[in-house]
């Protein structure tokens, strides 16, 4: 190849890092600036540039320009900074990115996938140029954060997504396909939108919505195989719940909102009781949100109360109440409630209100997860304080608009004595001369380690037991130190190492259960994880 190309090869160029050699062999003399420069000072002048930008959709754009450009600069970057480029390369940034898209749309990422495409899908799978896929992150746009139905512009999350699988949880970058499948938009915005870049009508349902997912997961396997992970992300919960039961059974599918989200929420709450004493049982945890992540997380806590005290699920189930838009879900709603909420119908008078129902059930551990912004009102915070000497209080709602409370709001509420974790990150917080350090309870600790578990395994199925061995592991990575400052998870900066220690354990599941089929198991788990992460060192060049 000539030099020409290779500096616009992403995978490939090194920018100013090809060394004097390598400007012989291949061809780039002339077209580089006579000074070589390393890796590390790369980085440097990216950060320098990109602390210039104020305005966080900038440093997003400046954040995929480089991915297009150099790619492992790219990844250098993200993982040496991880808690400063996550909030732009992920939550909040990322959903105004999605709303933006068309407009600011340049180098298309991903595979998009349309209706128009029916009967094709395999062929459009082939057009991806590369061809030993390890995960798939795929999306229909239409429950994109907390921010609605953005259609086919939510693309900018599986993006996203995928980056992190390689950020944090070490998947090669070639081994990562990001999809978007477009099946029409019903919001009015996009529709109207001179820039929309998705098909330009309703969205599709029923048979024909199903038969074209059907053809996408049918050639999906035919194209990479059993063992390719298929992440569902940001689908709407009437497609959601059902997608996963249907595929669970014949393919390695994941769904993040549910199941990635109940690991992340069920690690933080096992964490908190080092703080808070007592076990999970003595909890009584509340649920403003009854859709994919509230109730997934709902069954994630009963089952493991349910392992801890081996109490029937079903029982342990009461433990925990959920809020929708009506009201609080009892018994005398069963016949009308969508099916994911009927196990959480539990016997108590009708309740409409959230206050009254935070009065009523009287929880010590609160969980926001509706899309609602500031649905934590002071009155709320207050309440759960007036009986709780350590109210857990979780906003999970994302992006940053949309979160329940501020991380300043649940400190001074509840005077200090929240434990406080959010989705989106909230900057540390000064209450009485305390600062105060709020923890991101975000599935973004759990899908990348989960999902290299699966892969160095060989993993063929997903088990509810190994979302669990997940929030082991993470729970266990939180240290005196951490819980001293009030945080219920480890800080993001040393990711990596946490998220080999999550996969080690997912791994071993996947063994224990029979549903690994790379064999022999490996002596050490942890250390094989770490040993299969990618490095963004460059290569040398002959
Ligand atoms: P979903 O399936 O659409 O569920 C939303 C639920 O909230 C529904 O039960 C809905 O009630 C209820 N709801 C909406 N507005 C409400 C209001 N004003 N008052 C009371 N209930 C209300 O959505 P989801 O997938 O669970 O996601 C919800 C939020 O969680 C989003 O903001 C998302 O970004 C966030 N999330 C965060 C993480 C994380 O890692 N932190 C992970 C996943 C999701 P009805 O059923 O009655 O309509
Ligand atoms: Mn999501």
């Amino acid at each position: 190849a000539s030099g020409y190309s290779l500096l616009r090869d992403p995978h490939h160029n090194k920018g100013l890092a090809f060394t004097e050699k390598e400007r012989d062999a291949h061809y780039l003399r002339g077209l580089l600036p006579p000074v070589v420069v390393n890796h590390d000072l790369q980085v440097k002048k990216m950060m320098h540039n990109m602390r210039q930008y104020q305005v966080p959709l900038q440093r997003y754009q400046a954040m995929m320009d480089l991915q297009e450009r150099n790619e492992r600069l790219f990844y250098k970057l993200l993982i040496e900074n991880v808690e400063e480029l996550l909030p732009i390369v992920y939550t909040p940034t990322v959903g105004e990115a999605c709303q933006k898209y068309g407009s600011i749309f340049k180098t298309p990422q991903g595979l998009f996938i349309s209706l128009k495409d029916k009967g094709k899908i395999l062929e459009i799978l082939k057009n991806w140029p590369q061809k030993k896929i390890q995960v798939i992150v795929v999306t229909d746009g239409e429950r994109i954060l907390g921010l609605g139905d953005l259609g086919c512009q939510g693309m900018g999350i599986p993006v996203g997504k995928l980056s992190l699988y390689t950020a944090l949880g070490g998947i090669r970058p070639s081994a990562c396909l990001p999809i978007t499948i477009d099946v029409g938009t019903n919001n009015e915005k996009m529709l109207n939108d001179e820039f929309y870049i998705g098909l330009r009508q309703r969205r599709a349902s029923g048979k024909e919505y199903n038969e074209l997912m059907n053809e996408f997961m049918t050639a999906v396997k035919q194209n990479y195989g059993e063992k390719v992970l298929i992440q569902f992300e940001d689908f709407a919960n009437h497609n959601a719940f059902d997608l996963l039961a249907k595929y669970s059974t014949t393919h390695l599918v994941f769904n993040d909102d549910i199941q990635g989200t109940a690991s992340v929420v069920l690690a933080g709450l096992i964490s908190a009781l080092k703080l808070v004493g007592g076990t999970l049982a003595d909890h009584r945890f509340l649920f403003l949100g009854a859709g994919e992540a509230g109730t997934g997380i709902a069954e994630l806590i009963a089952l493991e109360i349910s392992k801890q005290t081996n109490v029937p699920l079903k029982e342990t189930r009461k433990k925990v109440w959920l809020v929708d838009s009506k009201g609080l879900i009892v018994k005398s709603r069963l016949d009308s409630l969508q099916h994911f909420k009927k196990p959480w119908a539990h016997d108590h008078e009708p309740v409409n209100d959230f206050l009254d129902a935070v009065k009523s059930i009287r929880p010590t551990v609160l969980i926001g997860s509706s899309g609602a912004g500031q649905t934590f009102t002071k009155e709320i915070i207050e309440t759960m304080s007036s009986f709780n000497e350590k109210p857990i209080i979780l906003a999970l709602s994302n992006p940053t608009s949309q979160s329940e409370c501020t991380a300043e709001q649940a400190y001074t509420w509840s005077e200090g004595r929240a434990i406080f974790a959010s989705g989106s990150p909230f900057p540390p917080v000064e209450y009485n001369g305390k600062v105060y350090v709020s923890g991101q309870s975000n599935n973004a600790y759990i899908f990348p380690g989960f999902g290299l578990g699966l892969i160095i395994s060989g993993a063929i199925r997903v088990h509810d037991d190994m979302l669990l061995a997940a929030s082991e592991a993470l729970a266990e990575q939180v240290t005196q130190e951490h819980f001293d400052n009030g945080l219920i998870y480890p800080p993001f900066t040393n990711i990596r190492k946490i998220s080999a220690h999550i996969a080690a354990r997912v791994a071993a599941k996947a063994y224990e259960l029979g549903l690994a089929s790379r064999l022999p198991q490996p002596e050490d788990l942890v250390a094989y994880a770490e040993s299969c992460m990618y490095s963004p060192k460059y290569r040398h060049y002959r």
